[in-house]
């Protein structure tokens, strides 16, 4: 692999970082968890519909979906110094997730109804995959989607949906062969969040954010032509989209940041006389958060390699996911050892360091292990598809 852009790769580079110049507000700049959720939010909309108008929302899309066309390295390049900006991601599920199955799997119907609102920011999409009984052993879900006439009718309840409660569509898989085995009775379909007959819970982590949600559904009918691919062959469809989910790569360049924050942050309490732990220790454990933020960049280009020639990361996913998320974990610690006793306050009112953001991240990172498939889950398909080992 050669790490240095070429001629036409630098001048890619350029241009996006001008574009970031002039286009991406201060206030974005700086994105952090303890921002109101609604300035936020209308920051965001705001930031979204700047990267629609340069056609940047899903900038590896083929153009004829309202994509950039770009190539697999210039999205890279994209991604790399949109992360090394901060500049909040805006695709969301849409561009990271359904969009791709659609190119692949979609009718032409279906692609022309949901990509072009996908690039231009309008619709957000939420995965409607996990249920109650069903998480890790997601083939044996039990809402059941039964044909009545030009629908099908839904029955059942998901949960852990992420965003379902600002989401204006669903891809969910649901059962419609309940005598087939589990994996082979399976569809995948498109919901309009707005049917009648659902109902959003919200669910509250311990760090306190609304992040997911439970939903029931209660006989809403979906129509038939939201079905994607064939009848039963949802389970297929659905796990090339978890390939998709656990591919993102610039979670590397996230995991850079984070570890110059925490260096700022050592340095701040060491200059304030605030910092009562072992300064020998605190660097040896900055450095080796910044070596492992080196090796998930290096993660990052075999995945990156492996798009580049057209193919679906695989147990390379599952490697990029593990490892990205384990190390924000192992990062959010340090923070702690960093902050000592003060780590232990906790919200903008406690008068924490950096107004909680060191707590209120060691708290919400615990899930990262969990999402979009768990540490343990994710190295049975690196111990069975990447060392080829048989299952237990
Ligand atoms: C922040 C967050 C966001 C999420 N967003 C969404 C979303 O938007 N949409 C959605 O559908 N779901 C979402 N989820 C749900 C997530 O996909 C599930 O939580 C996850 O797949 C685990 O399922 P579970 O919670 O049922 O745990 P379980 O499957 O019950 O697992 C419990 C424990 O058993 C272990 N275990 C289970 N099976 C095995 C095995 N075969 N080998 C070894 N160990 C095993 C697990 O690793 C885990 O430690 C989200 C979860 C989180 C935390």
């Amino acid at each position: 692999m050669e790490f240095r852009d070429t001629p036409e790769e630098a001048a890619f580079r350029d241009e996006v970082r001008s574009f970031i110049k002039a286009e991406l507000p201060s206030e974005l700049r700086d994105q952090n968890m303890m921002m109101e959720e609604e300035s936020q939010d209308a920051g965001i909309r705001a930031w979204r519909k700047t990267m629609a108008r340069k056609g940047w929302i899903a900038p590896h899309w083929p153009k004829e979906y309202g994509g950039a066309g770009m190539s697999v390295i210039e999205q890279f390049v994209f991604n790399e110094e949109m992360a090394e900006a901060r500049a909040p991601q805006v695709g969301g599920m849409g561009v990271q997730m359904i969009g791709p199955v659609l190119i692949r799997f979609g009718t032409d119907e279906q692609k022309k109804e949901h990509l072009p609102r996908i690039t231009s920011g309008e619709v957000q999409w939420c995965q409607g995959y996990s249920e109650p009984g069903s998480g890790s052993d997601l083939a044996s879900l039990q809402t059941t989607a039964v044909r009545d006439g030009d629908d099908y009718v839904i029955n059942g309840q998901k949960i852990w949906t992420s965003g379902a409660h600002r989401a204006d569509w669903m891809f969910m898989l649901a059962r419609t062969d309940p005598g087939a085995p589990k994996h082979r009775g399976i569809s995948m379909m498109l919901m309009d969040m707005k049917s009648p007959g659902i109902q959003i819970q919200p669910l509250i982590t311990m760090s306190g954010d609304h992040v997911f949600n439970q939903e029931y559904f209660d006989a809403v009918r979906v129509p038939a032509k939201n079905l994607i691919g064939e009848e039963n062959r949802g389970w297929y469809i659905g796990a090339a989209l978890l390939d998709f989910e656990r591919s993102n790569i610039a979670n590397a360049i996230g995991i850079k940041h984070s570890v110059n924050d925490m260096v700022s942050l050592l340095r701040e309490r060491q200059k304030s006389g605030l910092f009562a732990g072992d300064l020998r220790n605190a660097k040896m454990e900055l450095a080796d958060r910044a070596v492992e933020g080196q090796i998930a960049r290096l993660i990052s280009y075999r995945v990156i390699t492996i798009q580049r020639r057209g193919a679906v990361p695989n147990y390379e996913a599952s490697m990029n996911k593990n490892f990205g998320a384990e190390v924000r974990q192992r990062l959010a610690t340090t923070g702690m050892h960093i902050l000592g006793l003060y780590g232990g306050l906790y919200g903008k009112q406690s008068g924490a360091p950096r107004n909680g953001a060191v707590s209120h991240q060691y708290l919400s990172v615990v899930s990262s292990t969990i999402a979009a498939g768990t540490s343990e889950v994710n190295r049975n398909v690196i111990a069975t598809r990447g060392l080829g080992l048989p299952r237990s």
